[in-house]
């Protein structure tokens, strides 16, 4: 079916016009923040988030949120995901008020710091744990930790990742060098920020070993479904295990990034697929929205950290170049506990898969019943929809099935 693009701008014009009318206080505290807030919003990332106007949160429960003006939504998007476990569950609610009247940060560990390291390693299979604020700085210190490992620099990503704003992954392929140049995603970058980045096509093993056989990488960094890209790109059979096992030939260190996908069953996809690897990346709902990146390591690398600690005790900095004021306090670390007890049990993350097993079939469906040709990817609770008949299995294909004024459309339409 051709869709009607004149139908598409008439309707997003006539869907923004109704988001901006039906929010007044929402616009007019817009104008006030536009006075100390660039875009009026506390990061002005979050004005390209949407197509639509910026808007104000209230308050939130379980899987819906107010605005100030009152309206309620179902929250599809759950923060890209960094509220998978839904809005202020009871435990998690109770165990960040009881911490934070008794301390919320010591720059010690508390008790329930062994706990949850402990239950960490039950879950996703990796003996050692550190802790961050955010995925994006557990990113950031796989890499450090792999460079020092293996005394190399480079680092190997897949096109259409997103890994966190880090310098060595905020870059895309550069065709027209012809060298396997990158070339800065965004501005800010330092012009020479990527010279040590990678970039080979997900699903394409064949280019990740022609990187790898030149044992110049330190790691490669991948998510276990590329979720990053217009909707999800899922493994092909062998592909993680192949870069498992190209990774152990070349001396490189595998880090898995599972900052999304862990939310799709108990132990993240590393365990219910049998992965394998040197670093695995856990953040955003990890600990139900409090701030916190985690991640676990091999014994080989837990063991090199260990040794770097003894030859760090000369001076007063440590010898790696890890760690922050903040990361592994005890807020976090007990809403963690509670999280990992309380909600993201087996048989809650077994009930959100079954649910969105029931949104890929639906939006089948929905769309077979109209006509139009869209399918579906099933990823546990992660499941969605695609404008295209086939799943794409690079980025070159989701870039090309993409529609983003349909997709505003879809969001305005849906919030409306
Ligand atoms: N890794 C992946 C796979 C992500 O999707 C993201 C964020 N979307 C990050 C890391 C960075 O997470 P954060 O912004 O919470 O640091």
């Amino acid at each position: 079916m051709q869709i009607d693009r004149e139908k598409i701008n008439e309707m997003a014009a006539r869907e923004n016009r109704r988001f901006i009318d039906e929010r007044p206080r929402s616009m007019s505290l817009l104008r006030k923040a536009k006075a100390h807030l660039p875009g009026g919003v506390p990061m002005a990332w979050m004005v390209s988030l949407y197509a639509h106007a910026p808007f104000f949160a209230d308050s939130a429960q379980g899987a819906y949120f107010t605005d100030i003006d009152g309206h309620r939504y179902l929250d599809m998007n759950l923060a890209d995901t960094s509220m998978g476990c839904g809005y202020a569950p009871p435990a998690v609610a109770e165990a960040v008020a009881l911490q934070f009247n008794r301390g919320s940060q010591f720059l010690l560990p508390t008790q329930d710091t062994v706990l949850v390291a402990q239950a960490l390693a039950e879950r996703f299979d990796l003996p050692a744990w550190q802790f961050t604020l955010s995925a994006s700085s557990a990113n950031t210190e796989a890499i450090r930790i792999s460079r020092a490992f293996t005394a190399r620099d480079r680092v190997l990503v897949f096109d259409g990742k997103y890994h966190g704003l880090l310098d060595e992954t905020c870059h895309l392929p550069n065709p027209a060098a012809g060298n396997g140049d990158v070339t800065p995603e965004l501005k800010g970058l330092a012009k020479n920020s990527g010279k040590a980045t990678d970039i080979a096509p997900y699903n394409d093993l064949a280019a990740a070993e022609r990187v790898l056989r030149q044992r110049r990488t330190a790691c490669v960094l991948v998510e276990a479904a590329a979720t990053n890209v217009g909707g999800v790109l899922m493994p092909q059979p062998g592909f993680l295990d192949g870069l498992r096992e190209l990774t152990r030939n070349c001396g490189s260190s595998l880090v898995i990034d599972e900052t999304h996908t862990h939310m799709c069953a108990y132990g993240g996809l590393k365990r219910e697929w049998g992965l394998d690897c040197d670093i695995l990346v856990l953040g955003k709902s990890i600990a139900a929205g409090i701030p916190a990146g985690v991640y676990g390591l091999s014994e080989s690398l837990a063991g090199f950290i260990e040794a770097s600690l003894d030859r760090g005790k000369r001076g007063y900095l440590p010898e790696l170049a890890l760690g922050g004021t903040l990361f592994g306090n005890a807020l976090q670390i007990a809403a963690m506990r509670a999280t990992l007890d309380h909600v993201l049990t087996g048989p809650a993350q077994l009930k959100a898969a079954r649910l969105g097993e029931r949104i890929a079939a639906g939006i089948e469906n929905g769309a077979g019943n109209c006509g139009l040709p869209w399918s579906a990817h099933r990823l546990y609770c992660r499941s969605g929809y695609h404008f295209w008949p086939e799943l794409p299995v690079n980025n070159a294909e989701a870039e090309a099935a993409a529609d983003p004024a349909l997709r505003n459309l879809f969001r305005v339409y849906m919030a409306n």
